[in-house]
């Protein structure tokens, strides 16, 4: 698949309010955004895929800001591959903590975020 259309079938996931991550069909690497190759075996040949959204925290930080709220950041583990994303704290974020992704719209584009299970 060319990266243009991979670009298309990634965004029509995403508003469609699922998550898409790509896939190499000569190692099975999977990875998050769409790119021209695969970062592993720089293959050409690759494949756009539907996560289900399930998946733990990796990393997080946690950002204070002066007016008294926070931001969370962090990296989420889904189905073999990893996402760099906002971090809504229904519940209390911590390392190996169950997340469901979810997706928020700004200027016209979705984008995921991960929700903390209460
Ligand atoms: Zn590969």
């Amino acid at each position: 698949m060319k990266l243009e259309e991979l670009g298309r079938a990634y965004h029509e996931k995403l508003d469609a309010n699922r998550l898409p991550y790509l896939e190499c069909d000569v190692c099975g690497h999977r990875f998050y955004y769409p790119r021209k190759l695969c970062p592993r075996c720089s293959s050409t040949s690759l494949q756009v895929r539907e996560s289900d959204g399930r998946g733990k925290i990796f990393s997080l930080t946690r950002i204070q800001k002066k007016d008294g709220g926070k931001t969370t950041y962090g990296i989420v583990e889904l189905d073999g591959f990893r996402i760099y994303c906002n971090i809504l704290e229904k519940g209390k974020a911590d390392l190996g903590k169950e997340v469901s992704m979810v997706f928020v719209e700004l200027k016209g584009r979705k984008y995921p975020v991960a929700m903390v299970d209460a």
